[in-house]
């Protein structure tokens, strides 16, 4: 199979947007974009080896390099429309690419996007997702409108995605993740697989983020960990926060089997878990709260901002010590 049957035979759809004038096929995509609309545009970059694992099932992979980007769409309250998606493969393999393509225009389907366009090369396997995603002008949710007074709300339970990293890690005897092996061991079968689940195939929480336009004044997806992106929201809003660690939603049994300074590396720091982190004002408990049922999900109050700096208190009041705060590719 050459470069064009892979296009011809597995990416070239049947356009059902009216807003597509042009979809994959031609030099470049058209897309008629709407006046009334705010445009986001973002783009991720997967490498084998460093963001996923080289035995990764495709159609884990290809849910993953579509629902990271999704998910910062949420982060923004942004309706994803439209991506493009670039691949540099060793080869063009009918059975991965099967799985691979499958999942990919099924993630597509499920979330109303459309792969309008993209590149593709032979490579070490490499995978861009650049998407496109709108709000209603002046609407969108950023990062710097955190408020005195906010409440701080997480979406979910923070930390599964971490755990599920360590669980692949030991299994494939990564010495980086072996002080957990012994933990890990004690985790019953059914939370193994929830963290699995949650490292390989996160669920963006886009629904959310769209409900959270009008209520929310400050928003961000957790990809690096709770603590640091927590604090990209203080920085950028120029306030502080005081949070509560027995109010953060994480797996009840990460406390019984990991030590605490497991349980803090997995859960403030752990990254990935593409749940949403948002600031609001109290008044919008109840609509939160509300919210939090309409769409079938756990919306959490960890904290609130105000003061200096980032407090994070435990159940007795005192303020935790943080040494590690979450993911940075060049540290
Ligand atoms: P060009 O030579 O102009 O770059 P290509 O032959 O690379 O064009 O691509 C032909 C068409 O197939 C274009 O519409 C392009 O957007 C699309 N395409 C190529 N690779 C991909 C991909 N991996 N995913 C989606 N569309 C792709
Ligand atoms: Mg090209």
């Amino acid at each position: 199979m050459n470069e064009f049957d892979f296009i011809r035979r597995y990416l070239v759809q049947q356009n059902q947007d009216a807003d597509v004038l042009k979809s994959i096929g031609d030099d470049a995509a058209i897309i008629r974009a709407s006046v009334d609309m705010d445009w986001h545009i973002s783009k991720d970059l997967l490498l084998s080896g460093r963001h996923f694992f080289e035995d990764v099932h495709p159609a884990d992979l290809a849910h993953k390099v579509l629902a990271v980007n999704l998910s910062d769409m949420a982060a923004m309250g942004a309706k994803p429309r439209w991506c493009l998606l670039g691949v540099a493969l060793p080869e063009l393999n009918q059975t991965w690419l099967d799985a691979f393509c499958g999942a990919l225009f099924g993630v597509a389907k499920r979330f109303d996007v459309q792969i309008i366009g993209g590149d593709t090369t032979r490579g070490n396997g490499v995978f861009s997702v650049t998407i496109l995603g709108e709000t209603p002008k002046g609407k969108a949710l950023h990062r710097n409108g955190a408020k005195e007074g906010d409440d701080i709300w997480v979406s979910g339970q923070v930390g599964d995605a971490a755990v599920g990293l360590r669980l692949l890690g030991v299994a494939k005897q990564l010495p980086e993740y072996a002080d957990f092996a012994e933990s890990l061991r004690l985790l019953p079968e059914e939370v193994v697989q929830q963290c699995l689940a949650a490292q390989l195939r996160p669920e963006p929480r886009v629904v959310l983020g769209q409900s959270l336009l009008n209520v929310a004044h400050a928003a961000l997806d957790v990809s690096d960990g709770l603590i640091q992106d927590l604090q990209h929201i203080l920085t950028a809003s120029q306030v502080g926060a005081e949070i509560h660690l027995e109010q953060i939603p994480s797996n009840r049994v990460f406390k019984k089997v990991f030590s605490p300074a497991q349980w803090q590396q997995c859960v403030l720091a752990g990254g990935e878990d593409y749940e949403l982190l948002f600031t609001a004002a109290k008044e919008k408990r109840m609509q939160i709260e509300l919210l939090a049922r309409e769409n079938n999900i756990m919306l959490t109050r960890i904290g609130q901002v105000g003061g200096e700096g980032l407090r994070i208190l435990d159940a007795e009041g005192r303020a935790l010590e943080i040494k590690q705060g979450g993911f940075d590719h060049f540290a």
